[in-house]
């Protein structure tokens, strides 16, 4: 049994029938899939999806930071409307971040729309999903202003051997790791064992970043096999091996 801990199979990309992405990844070994929502576009979708798999399927709700814009406040507030009103169906609070990677303008409202979220999670005792894209010294700056700081998982992680340290220093703190494990150049290979497999959760980032060989076409949740394989040979395990770890991480962290 695997766990997708981050996939977005109810995003356009897989319309009009989502569904049959469910069925293939649940087929090909994937019983478990973590929806994290983007913004107050995708909460609909996201939902009906859930709704159709039940027992499969578990959803987290947060304001991504790319949705951090001039009207972010009202967003925010909204977000957290469908958490509070819906609480016992949001197993944790995502997905959010920094990401400065396309625009700085709003550096200082991302964090400050990050504090407000990692908030929510302590308060209501929920793991957070994280998005960084350069904007690990601003997730770190909030998370050490923070007296009691959350569990969770830096999603896509791509980053070097100090920023594991860094980042496990923080706390309880996991890596998801996707298809770019799988990339000819990634130098993310070196760096699994510095992780350690008791702190490495499994992720497609569908329909994003699709690992080799599919690389450069839509990602989907069946497909995560091929990341397991290639960490699997990456640390001299067995592919069982991967899945077992990872999969107890993903129960552990998130309580599914
Ligand atoms: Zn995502």
């Amino acid at each position: 049994m695997i766990i997708d801990t981050h996939t977005h199979l109810y995003l356009e990309e897989f319309q009009p029938s989502p569904q049959e992405a469910v069925v293939r990844a649940i087929e090909a070994g994937v019983e478990k899939m973590i929806f994290p929502n983007v913004d107050l576009s995708t909460i609909g979708p996201m939902k009906e999806l859930h709704a159709s798999f039940p027992q499969n399927t578990f959803m987290a709700m947060g304001l991504h930071p790319t949705e951090i814009k001039d009207l972010w406040t009202v967003d925010l507030e909204k977000v957290y409307e469908e958490f509070v009103t819906n609480k016992d169906k949001y197993i944790a609070i995502g997905e959010i971040g920094i990401d400065l990677y396309w625009d700085k303008t709003y550096r200082q409202e991302q964090m400050i729309a990050l504090r407000a979220q990692f908030d929510w999670a302590v308060n209501n005792n929920r793991p957070v999903i994280i998005h960084c894209r350069e904007g690990l010294d601003e997730i770190l700056e909030v998370l050490d202003a923070m007296p009691q700081k959350p569990a969770g998982v830096f999603h896509s992680f791509g980053g070097t051997v100090d920023d594991v340290e860094q980042i496990r220093r923080r706390g309880d703190f996991y890596f998801g790791i996707n298809g770019i494990v799988t990339f000819k150049n990634s130098k993310l290979r070196e760096v699994l064992p510095t992780i350690g497999i008791d702190r490495i959760l499994l992720e497609t980032d569908a329909p994003y970043l699709a690992p080799v060989p599919h690389r450069g076409k839509r990602n989907e949740s069946a497909y995560i096999i091929h990341t397991a394989a290639h960490i699997a040979q990456c640390l001299s395990l067995t592919t069982e091996q991967i899945a077992q770890s990872t999969s107890n991480n993903a129960k552990t962290l998130f309580g599914i």
